[in-house]
């Protein structure tokens, strides 16, 4: 369905999770079954040609985009998590958040030295998680050859904070 519009199944949140704050909710694209299969293919479609060994998804909702995409391009999937839910060593970096601080952690041994990867959110708004993201892969020896997001919030500039490719399906200025 070559002109499904997605941004039709995205719901506007005012006032979540804060007052002042408009959040993009997928729920309600996800909940269909039409528009979660287009943008599950749009989303392959992009990112086949960077040809990962394995897609990594950001804690929690990167891993709905990430898992489906992995087994639809013969990939690996890679869980990046909050402190404490991985088993065994893991690597972790923290970073700033608008207020704050947060963490994410990968195991140790779960990519191979120079393995193609590439990494999935959401939403990219600052920039900072997938920033994060991209430095914790490189630290664990992944090649990061792109990322990937439902949706990017244009006017926050977070596209410029990546030095690898970075794919949206969404955008909103
Ligand atoms: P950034 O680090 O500022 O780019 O924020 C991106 C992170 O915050 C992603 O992990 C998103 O899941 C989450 N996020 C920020 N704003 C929204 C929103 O409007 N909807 C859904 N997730 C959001």
């Amino acid at each position: 369905q070559p002109e499904l519009d997605l941004k039709k199944y995205i719901r506007e949140v005012p006032d979540f999770p804060k007052p002042g704050i408009l959040f993009y909710d997928i729920s309600t694209l996800l909940r269909n079954a039409d528009a979660w299969q287009v943008a599950t293919a749009r989303l392959a479609r992009a990112i086949a040609p960077w040809q990962p060994d394995l897609l990594a998804g950001i804690e929690s909702r990167g891993f709905l985009t990430a898992a489906p995409l992995a087994q639809r391009l013969g990939c690996g999937f890679v869980m990046l998590r909050k402190p404490g839910k991985l088993p065994g060593d893991t690597v972790s970096l923290s970073y700033g958040l608008e207020y704050g601080q947060d963490t994410l952690h990968i195991q140790s041994d779960a990519i191979k030295p120079g393995q193609r990867v590439v990494v999935l959110d959401d939403l990219l708004a600052t920039g900072g998680t997938l920033a994060a993201s991209v430095q914790l892969l490189r630290k664990v020896g992944a090649n990061v050859v792109g990322a990937s997001v439902m949706i990017e919030l244009t006017a926050l500039g977070g596209r410029d904070k990546l030095d690898t490719p970075l794919h949206s399906l969404i955008q909103y200025a």
